[in-house]
């Protein structure tokens, strides 16, 4: 029979690898705590509605990468519906934001989520279909302020924060702004009016975005397209003087607070509901190690770690009120590969190992004896855990010699537990860094265990 294998594009994180993922998580929580943010968890699938709506029906993510299907009615007072694994998270947080009111408190809503998300891409190195990102919103009534360049500047100092935190070397935080709906327009036909003499210089997919949706044209990664491409006109020129000064805010912002960015005119993004700043952060690759420039890419092609925008019109187009808001989405994955990368360069976190292994020593062949023993084990294994101790319990079946050898893997001392020690209460411990071996009474364990 041929065996099962996870399917392509899709992983199993295992130990201790998953221990890097909870730092991450972690720290990312502890960030956003402090900037004020809560919580929020939506459902892993939608609508097909919202996305087509909300991203876009001529975005690759919507019209190539979906995971939809049919969901047929199981009962009379349901309808089949057409349903999709959520490719990104903005979309369902702004229909939450929607179908919960939220706007209604008057109050910005400042909000992030933490989450599996899906998309049929081609796999490789740092792109897989199932992903997670690490994602927040702002959002509410311009009267909260949601419009205002300070949110903007905000997010991009908590996200230069962030990766300071997770210890992310030599990110650079790309920056432009893509205007408001009336500016895009402009800059669209003015896009379209200079691609119709080079269109049928590029590539397919651009002589059908030259049409389509000539932005998406700047997003163009065919090295032979290049040149032509940075000759298109730019979108700064585009802008009126509203979406002019709130750009020039946010960089005053972020010069003032000592965040470093570059201008980056081709960023667009592929997303369609982006208003005004967009922004993406890359990791360059790793310096050699001891020396200070840019050294091999970690993340290959893909080298973006997020990316992330303004989108101040989006909840009207999913129906809602008036609500602008901004908002990126990290790569989960990708702050996982830097991270690896950096440590394997330099090696700073020690291997995490158990306070101790717990060894009961039976005999095999009294089952009576060897489940007394053994339950015994269970209790101080129990004793210690609840004083804080990370514990390793063997089992009484072993020998004393297999007992020393697994301990040896996992963890930094050994306490033997046989009858002798149960009935007077002195445990024999082994240091294993020291060699030392000492008897400890039970009531003196934890503490002792505690010293290296
Ligand atoms: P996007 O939602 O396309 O703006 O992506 C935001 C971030 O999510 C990117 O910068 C990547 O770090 C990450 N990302 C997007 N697609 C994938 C994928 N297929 N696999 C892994 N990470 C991804």
């Amino acid at each position: 029979m041929s065996t099962l294998k996870a399917v392509r594009g899709t992983r199993d994180l295992l130990p201790p690898e998953t221990a890097l993922w909870n730092r991450i998580e972690a720290t990312a929580r502890g960030v956003f705590a402090r900037y004020n943010f809560g919580e929020i968890r939506t459902p892993v699938f939608e609508d097909t509605a919202l996305f087509a709506r909300g991203v876009g029906e001529e975005t690759d993510i919507v019209s190539k990468e979906m995971y939809t299907w049919e969901d047929r009615a199981r009962a009379q007072s349901e309808k089949t519906q057409t349903l999709t694994l959520r490719p990104e998270n903005t979309a369902g947080v702004v229909r939450a934001y929607i179908e919960h009111q939220l706007g209604e408190t008057g109050q910005l809503q400042k909000l992030y989520y933490i989450g599996p998300q899906f998309r049929r891409e081609r796999p490789q190195k740092g792109r897989y279909r199932q992903f997670s990102q690490i994602g927040a919103e702002v959002i509410g009534p311009a009267s909260a302020g949601s419009e205002s360049p300070l949110r903007d500047a905000e997010v991009l100092e908590m996200l230069a924060t962030l990766l300071d935190e997770l210890g992310i070397q030599g990110w650079t935080l790309h920056l432009n702004s893509v205007g408001s709906t009336a500016d895009r327009a402009r800059y669209n036909d003015a896009l379209r009016a200079a691609l119709l003499p080079v269109a049928p210089r590029l590539c397919v997919d651009c002589q059908r975005r030259a049409e389509t949706n000539p932005l998406r044209v700047l997003d163009c990664k065919v090295p032979e397209d290049q040149p032509i491409i940075d000759a298109l006109p730019v979108i700064a020129d585009s802008l009126d003087e509203d979406s002019k000064q709130h750009f020039a805010a946010v960089l005053a912002a972020l010069d003032a607070a000592g965040v470093p960015y570059t201008r980056n005119h081709r960023l667009v993004r592929g997303l369609d509901y982006y208003t005004r700043t967009t922004f993406e952060f890359t990791h360059g690759g790793l310096p050699p190690h001891g020396a200070s420039s840019a050294g091999t890419p970690v993340l290959g092609a893909q080298n973006a770690l997020l990316g992330g925008g303004r989108y101040d019109g989006l909840s009207e187009m999913l129906g809602g009120p008036r609500a602008p808001g901004i908002g990126f989405a990290m790569g989960e994955d990708r702050l996982v590969l830097t991270l690896q990368a950096q440590e394997l360069a330099a090696p700073q976190v020690p291997q995490v190992q158990a306070d101790a292994f717990i060894a009961p020593l039976g005999d095999a062949r009294d089952q009576a004896a060897l489940a007394a023993i053994n339950a015994a084990g269970l209790v101080l294994a129990r004793e210690l855990r609840h004083q804080g101790l990370w514990i390793e319990l063997g089992d009484g079946s072993f020998r004393l010699k297999k007992s020393f050898e697994a301990a040896d893997k996992c963890a930094r001392q050994i306490v033997i537990l046989g009858e002798d020690e149960l009935k007077s209460g002195i445990l024999t411990v082994k240091n294993f860094s020291t060699g030392v071996q000492t008897k400890v009474p039970r009531a003196e364990l934890a503490a002792h265990l505690c010293l290296i």
